[in-house]
């Protein structure tokens, strides 16, 4: 059977970069995203009775890599990146289709004025093509003592992340500040650094994302150190630049 699959939404998230996405929903729960319903999709009728249930399902397309094609075996992040498995013993996105698959939380479900979940814990780029939705049902998708392979259990928060004090002040002037702060903590923790520079001393490398249009720039030594934080891209080690503010330096 030859089927094409249609683009039944979009997803809006604060990831503009594949880099520094966590690597599985759920790992940093703060972060918050929608999802829009796109036509002939986007109706109440669609989403009746999905704001029952806690979390979803989203089925989408890892969009982004389609362009470099599948593996037969790739090597996870969670082994080191030295170890092969069979792409379909892995969660890569370097597979056959392209499909992905995250557990998301239902924050709540808008049909005014348009049509969009509203979701947290996502772990999807912005702009990411959501070919289904479904709820994520406890009874069937909760398997109690189900193993889990080489990726037993979450990876967990792996530094400790502390915020220079250019960045504390311009976060503390926002009204969104203490959800960027969250959120900006939660990703770093995680360590989004590939694994083969995680055993290096690397500290005076300065890693950098972008995430929910601003630049998130750190360095990794004991800790993490949020080192700048501006709207515009800065630029490293000199001082950074900002729109409409005075130029920043870090720390
Ligand atoms: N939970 C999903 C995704 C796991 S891979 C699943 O199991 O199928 C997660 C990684 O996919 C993220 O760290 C990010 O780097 C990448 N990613 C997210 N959205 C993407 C997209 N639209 N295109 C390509 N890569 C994407």
């Amino acid at each position: 059977v030859q089927h094409n699959c249609e683009v039944i939404g979009r997803v809006h998230s604060p990831f503009q970069e594949k880099f520094g996405i966590p690597r599985q929903p759920g790992l940093a729960a703060a972060i918050t995203g929608e999802i829009e319903l796109l036509p002939p999709w986007d109706t109440a009728g669609t989403v009746e009775r999905l704001d029952e249930y806690s979390h979803v399902w989203i089925s989408f397309i890892f969009h982004q890599c389609v362009a470099q094609g599948w593996r037969e075996r790739v090597r996870p992040p969670r082994l080191g990146g030295n170890e092969q498995v069979g792409v379909f013993a892995s969660r890569s996105p370097f597979r056959p289709n392209h499909l992905g698959l995250s557990v998301v939380r239902l924050l709540s479900v808008q049909t005014v004025p348009a049509v969009k979940l509203v979701v947290s814990g996502l772990d999807l780029l912005d702009g990411t093509p959501v070919v289904d939705i479904k709820p994520y049902l406890p009874y069937v998708d909760a398997i109690p003592g189900a193993s889990g392979g080489y990726a037993p259990a979450a990876p967990g928060a792996r530094l400790a992340v502390s915020f220079a004090d250019q960045p504390s002040r311009l976060l503390a002037e926002r009204e969104d500040g203490d959800y960027l702060r969250r959120s900006i903590t939660e990703l770093l923790a995680l360590d989004p650094r590939p694994a083969y520079q995680r055993d290096r001393q690397t500290g005076d490398r300065v890693y950098g994302m972008r995430f929910a249009g601003h630049d998130i720039r750190w360095t990794v030594t004991d800790s993490v150190r949020a080192r700048s934080w501006s709207r515009s891209r800065p630029i490293l080690p000199g001082p950074c630049s900002s729109r409409g503010r005075a130029p920043l330096s870090p720390t």
